[in-house]
């Protein structure tokens, strides 16, 4: 199986991570009921929570070392912020030594201001010296596939983010970057230019 990733996988918050715009969905104020899993609530109630199949992406991705980054435009960065630091992640699937995490300790990264994306990712590249070509980026929005001018690999995410969707995006960086595998020849060639 392959199971080669990028170095960095970011992923947009409204409608990629959670079901809402949070700039204008959400009230200020949110709130968890004790330690409730994937849940919080706003002053009116509303609930914000991750779409179903992130929190097992998330613990496979920090399994696999992979830097996560969240990307997004949202004008409430504060609340957004405060949604991921309330946010429990349940434990990963089958490891007994797992345990409840809030959601902003998976991010390595939170590019969370409003503006082009393009602005996102070179904060990224600056931050963490990783090439453009090691970034593969999970938005709901068509517009902000101007990224890949960049060189960063773009996956739409249509109905939220689910496990057919990220091997979607997965699958489309590995195509876009095959293995560079080195043949006998060009291992001599690279010897003698030693
Ligand atoms: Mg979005």
């Amino acid at each position: 199986m392959n199971s080669r990733f990028p170095k960095l996988i970011a992923f947009d918050l409204d409608y990629t991570l959670w079901p809402l715009w949070i700039d204008t969905h959400v009230g200020s104020s949110l709130k968890r009921d004790g330690d409730t899993l994937n849940e919080v609530h706003d002053i009116f109630g509303d609930k914000v929570s991750f779409y179903h199949d992130v929190a097992q992406i998330l613990h496979q991705l920090r399994s696999a070392g992979v830097v996560i980054a969240a990307c997004s435009r949202t004008t409430a960065t504060d609340l957004a912020r405060e949604a991921l630091s309330l946010l429990l992640v349940p434990p990963k699937a089958g490891d007994a030594s797992s345990t409840v995490m809030p959601a902003i300790k998976f991010f390595d990264q939170l590019e969370i201001h409003p503006g082009s994306k393009i602005a996102h990712f070179k904060q990224l590249h600056k931050k963490t010296g990783i090439p453009y070509s090691e970034m593969l980026f999970f938005d709901d929005e068509m517009r902000n596939k101007e990224v890949k001018s960049l060189g960063v690999t773009f996956q739409l995410v249509q109905q939220g983010l689910d496990n057919a969707c990220f091997e979607k995006g997965v699958e489309n960086w590995r195509a876009q970057h095959p293995e560079k595998v080195l043949d006998d020849a060009a291992k001599e060639t690279l010897d003698t230019s030693l």
